[in-house]
């Protein structure tokens, strides 16, 4: 752990008095939990807060406490910028402009420390694990809203604590946030175990197209696909958690067609295996187990390269990790 860090940005926390906190596009529960839930501890110091994501807040998070704080477009001054849960700067969707953010903390192994101080845990399953840690230690007070958002965070990036990055800090971690009020069951129940008959609809589409070659399984969905089902959002409808569950296979990717000619791949590893190494390749990032890339091409071109980059790496031994470093 870096103490130093940790010891900057509580000054720069207790410091400021008008704050943007943002985080990726296309937001995910830990990006979305990690800014609302800072947000509502910082709000609740008596602090000016702003939280900002470009692709705003995706329909299925909109249950959050605190949703309607997010927007998309920074307004006014303000005297501290905060990225959380986002590997590079530009994945931010420009929202700061060109200012070098003051603090910048991630769980990504991919992470480029960007921020003036930087608190990057490659080791945490996520990012509302880290402020579900540290909140507390830097004097905040994490409030019942505030812990049902972090452990929404947690909940989601680990799928109900089943990736290979949760520790036990994770579950002290998420235990802490139960007893300060969180409903772990209300948690699991809305993110994990509900979908909308469009995000089932989207599963189908995609299944049909299912393939296998070699260790890898891979399919993808277009914005026909999406079109006819009537689906809004702009993701696979988690339809990549899905393939991950498929035996004989080491990794499953998912391709899914973007507006302006850009294809958003989503890789999926077995343990011992680190398809961030891929998606870092293609100007992407992510995690041992888990990452993405949004690469300029048709579905087809991309599927191509892509299929042929993984195959090519996986059997050259060069997506091969040691089970002990994950
Ligand atoms: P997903 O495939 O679910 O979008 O993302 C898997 C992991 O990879 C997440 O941790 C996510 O933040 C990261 N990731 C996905 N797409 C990108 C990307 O385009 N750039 C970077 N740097 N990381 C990505
Ligand atoms: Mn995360």
């Amino acid at each position: 752990m870096d103490l130093e860090s940790s010891k900057t940005i509580k000054e720069y926390l207790h410091q400021a008095n008008r704050v943007v906190i943002t985080s990726h596009i296309r937001p995910d529960g830990d990006a979305v939990g990690a800014v609302l839930g800072l947000g509502t501890a910082l709000q609740e110091a008596g602090k000016q807060v702003q939280v900002v994501l470009a692709d705003g807040i995706p329909a299925v998070f909109r249950h959050f406490p605190g949703s309607k704080l997010v927007s998309r477009k920074v307004q006014g001054d303000y005297d501290l910028a905060v990225v959380l849960d986002c590997s590079d700067l530009q994945r931010s969707g420009g929202v700061l402009g060109d200012r070098k953010p003051e603090i910048n903390i991630d769980h990504h192994v991919t992470n480029l420390e960007f921020g003036i101080v930087n608190l990057v845990e490659p080791e945490a399953a996520a990012t509302c694990e880290i402020l579900g840690e540290f909140l507390p230690r830097w004097g905040f007070t994490i409030s019942q809203p505030a812990a049902a958002l972090l452990l929404a965070g947690i909940v989601t990036d680990t799928i109900g604590f089943r990736t290979s990055n949760t520790r036990p800090h994770t579950l002290r971690c998420a235990a802490d946030l139960m007893e300060l009020g969180a409903s772990l069951s209300e948690v699991y129940y809305h993110n994990l175990l509900r979908q909308s008959y469009e995000a089932a609809g989207l599963w189908g589409k995609g299944l049909t197209r299912l393939q296998r070659q070699d260790r890898l399984v891979y399919t993808s969905l277009s914005l026909e696909d999406k079109q006819q089902i009537g689906y809004n959002g702009n993701d696979d409808a988690d339809l990549i958690n899905l393939l991950s569950t498929i035996d004989d296979a080491d990794i499953a990717i998912i391709f899914v067609e973007l507006n302006g000619g850009i294809v958003k791949v989503s890789w999926r590893a077995q343990p011992g295996f680190d398809v961030s190494r891929i998606a870092v390749k293609f100007g992407g990032g992510g995690h041992l187990a888990a990452a993405g890339a949004q690469i300029p091409g048709t579905l087809e071109e991309v599927t191509r390269i892509v299929l042929e980059t993984t195959a090519g790496m996986a059997s050259e031994g060069l997506l091969n990790n040691e089970p002990d470093h994950e």
